[in-house]
């Protein structure tokens, strides 16, 4: 169930009753000279839609948190970026609100890289509140299984552009799809000229192999994992390895 649209009264009824909030987090920044700049706010929209559809009965989703942390973007049109002490206290300010209203769990329902260090320091102060926190950034979270479908993945590259596709296949600009396959030192680094190396057109990946049907495939798959996800969230065994 959608938190905006319900009344208060509603509100405390089903905050009884459901015990898991889905919190979706994204930013506005540029991908690539072809992909939105909402894209990390239309997935992560789109997959609450699809959990909604399928066990809207079972989770509460909180409005989306649309601006996110993406500095190494900042010079190209339209990036905006926050701090990240504002992120990690607007994370978990509306969770740790969420939890006083009586959930259990907090999911966030995260598409874009450059919060989850955030949204892991928000969750352990949320933790030390009472909640328990589970963060899903899909392209990282079930990478394996993206690549099942894509043959690469990237920033705006194969399987994010294919993501948009299948929401809106006129929200990509085909002429202008891109390649560039230079991706980060496989140890976290940060340098000066980093990024202008990594995301010379905002981009890195292969966008030129990306399909609406790709997209499509991807989110019956994260769809199908989200689910076994917070299942097994709830279940309270957070230890074994989920197949
Ligand atoms: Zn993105």
């Amino acid at each position: 169930m959608y938190i905006s649209n319900l009344t208060s009264a509603r509100y405390a009824e089903l905050s009884g009753k459901i015990d898991t909030v889905v919190i979706p987090v994204g930013s506005l920044e540029a991908h690539g000279m072809h992909c939105p700049l909402g894209t990390d706010n239309i997935i992560p929209e789109r997959m609450c839609a699809d959990l909604e559809a399928e066990i809207g009965d079972e989770i509460l989703i909180a409005p989306i948190l649309n601006y996110g942390y993406t500095p190494s973007l900042a010079k190209f049109p339209g990036t905006i970026t926050l701090p990240a002490e504002t992120l990690i206290s607007l994370y978990s300010e509306i969770a740790c609100g969420f939890v006083r209203w009586g959930a259990k769990y907090i999911v966030f329902m995260n598409g874009h890289g450059g919060n989850i260090a955030s949204l892991t320091l928000a969750s352990d102060m949320v933790a030390a509140q009472g909640g328990t926190v589970l963060t899903l950034s899909w392209w990282a979270t079930f990478a394996s299984d993206i690549l099942k479908i894509c043959s690469t993945q990237g920033h705006a590259g194969e399987d994010e552009t294919s993501a948009v596709l299948a929401i809106d296949a006129s929200l990509v600009d085909d002429s202008k799809r891109g390649v560039h396959m230079k991706k980060a030192f496989c140890l976290p680094l940060s340098g000066p000229g980093q990024v202008e190396q990594r995301y010379p057109d905002a981009m890195n990946g292969d966008s030129t192999k990306a399909t609406k049907e790709k997209g499509e495939k991807l989110y019956a798959m994260l769809l199908e994992k989200n689910i076994q996800f917070i299942h097994r969230l709830r279940s309270g065994n957070h230890t074994d390895p989920i197949a």
